[in-house]
């Protein structure tokens, strides 16, 4: 049995409270947020707009739920939408986005997370023959593709389509943060040219729980509707929001380290043979190559150093705040062994 605690790489979603976070739970004014009587969460969702650059937030349970009740007030059943391949609401969202929305995926090419804005205008449908689009949506970071960036020019050339073909344009931004990090730009830059942005809050900036859809006062109030819907009316969602408003003081700050360790950790890997594209090594997200990946993975935990296998040859290694360089230093002593 290892006798130093294990070091988790499988995602930045490990990480648990801090005695600080849990400190303003235990403390956390509440009060019924379906009513939207929570103050809490309304500091948490309005801090977020803010510093996003938008009117609204709105509080719900997962990213997964921002980006479906995000679909559901931009689309109409029967349409597509358009988005890059490998994207989080198709491939990692349980198909919700038909069942849900009635909508269809679109997917277009996208080298390193990153879509060409002329295959997205290509990819636009207007004929009568045709599933209409509906929405556009982006992922910045890419998590598939590795944590890559959408650099500023191609979202702004995005959003000349999206408004050349009176389209709204979404932002997964689970990983916006990261993204605005890796750009060295304020977040408000990564979120200009969409009409709303979804950012989770349990990612790499470190609180237990949740995600912050935001956009117009109009958007989200249509929002309203939908997470109630899909049962995300938390009631005393206060002590939660107070662990998140810590995440949002203090997480942006330290994505940078967590990138400079996941650089390092990926130059590890290359050195020790192991086969990792390092243009896609941009943020806090490290994949590798290899075969046999689950029992590499198996004999990793064994040690005390978890990752994922995901598919039969490729493993994720994501760096967290609570991944600090001793711990990743006995990680790449394991992997590299
Ligand atoms: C994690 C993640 C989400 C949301 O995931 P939840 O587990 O539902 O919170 C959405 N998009 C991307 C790109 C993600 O990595």
């Amino acid at each position: 049995m290892p006798t130093a605690p294990r070091v988790d790489l499988r995602s930045d979603t490990v990480t648990t409270p801090t005695p600080e976070m849990r400190e303003a739970m235990a403390n956390a004014v509440v009060g019924d947020d379906v009513y939207g009587e929570d103050p809490t969460v309304n500091e948490l969702q309005q801090t977020l707009a803010c510093m996003t650059g938008f009117e609204a937030g709105l509080f719900m349970p997962s990213g997964s739920m921002t980006n479906q009740v995000a679909i559901a007030v931009h689309t109409r059943r029967g349409e597509e939408v358009i988005c890059a391949e490998g994207s989080h609401i198709y491939e990692w969202e349980l198909g919700m986005m038909a069942t849900f929305s009635g909508v269809v995926p679109r997917f277009v090419p996208a080298p390193l997370g990153v879509p060409d804005p002329e295959q997205v205008r290509l990819a636009v449908r207007r004929s009568i023959h045709q599933s209409p689009t509906g929405l556009i949506s982006l992922e910045n970071t890419h998590n598939k593709a590795g944590g890559t960036v959408i650099p500023l020019e191609v979202m702004a050339q995005i959003r000349k389509v999206a408004d050349d073909e009176g389209l709204p344009l979404h932002l997964d931004g689970a990983r916006a943060f990261n993204a605005a990090a890796a750009l060295d730009v304020p977040i408000t830059e990564v979120c200009r040219p969409f009409h709303t942005v979804s950012i989770c809050l349990s990612k790499g900036l470190g609180a237990p729980v949740g995600s912050v859809l935001v956009g117009s006062k109009q958007l989200i109030g249509q929002a309203h509707r939908y997470r109630k819907m899909m049962g995300g009316g938390m009631r005393q969602a206060g002590v939660l929001a107070a662990a998140a408003l810590i995440a949002l003081r203090d997480g942006p700050a330290r994505l940078q380290d967590d990138h400079r360790r996941a650089r390092h950790l990926a130059e590890a890997l290359v050195n020790a043979g192991y086969d990792v594209n390092m243009a896609s090594v941009q943020t806090n997200i490290v994949y590798a190559t290899l075969p046999d990946a689950q029992r590499k993975v198996d004999a990793w935990a064994e040690k005390g150093v978890l990752g994922s296998a995901l598919g039969p040859d490729a493993v994720r290694l994501v760096l967290h705040h609570q991944i600090d360089d001793e711990m990743l230093h006995r990680a790449i002593q394991v992997l590299t062994a």
